[in-house]
Order: structure tokens, then C-alpha cells, then sequence
């Protein structure tokens, strides 16, 4: 069997395959996928702003100091 797992980049949402994949990580045991290098460095600078997104949660937190 040559199956190929289409996954999604959680940086730009594109629709890849594992096969294809540019780059790959792997945070709290879960493996992503990228298109790119550069969706990976992102993704690896700052993985929940990514993960968390589907959450739709608008910045209402306790103040975020830049
Ligand atoms: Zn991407």
C-alpha cells in the first residue's frame, strides 16, 4: 500500500499531503505538517497562536504587553 495522509498546515491552511510535506514538527506528541520551511519556523516559534485559533477567541485575556 503507497497511501498518502492529506493533512492540513495548521500555519497558512493549505491542504498538503504527508508525502509531499516541506517540513514536518512534532509538538505534545501530535506530528504537523508544512508546505513550506517557513510555515514550520512559525508554527515552531509560536505553536498554540496556531493551535488555538479554531477556538475564535478574540483578544479579551488579561492584557497582552508587546
Ligand atoms: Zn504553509
Amino acid at each position: 500500500m503507497n497511501s498518502t495522509t492529506a493533512v492540513k498546515d495548521p500555519v497558512c491552511g493549505m491542504d498538503i499531503e504527508t508525502a509531499s510535506a516541506a517540513g514536518q514538527t512534532e509538538y505534545k506528541g501530535q506530528t504537523y505538517y508544512f508546505c513550506n520551511l517557513q510555515c514550520k519556523e512559525k508554527f515552531e516559534r509560536k505553536p498554540e497562536q496556531y493551535l488555538s485559533k479554531s477556538a475564535g477567541t478574540p483578544k479579551s485575556g488579561p492584557g497582552c504587553c508587546g
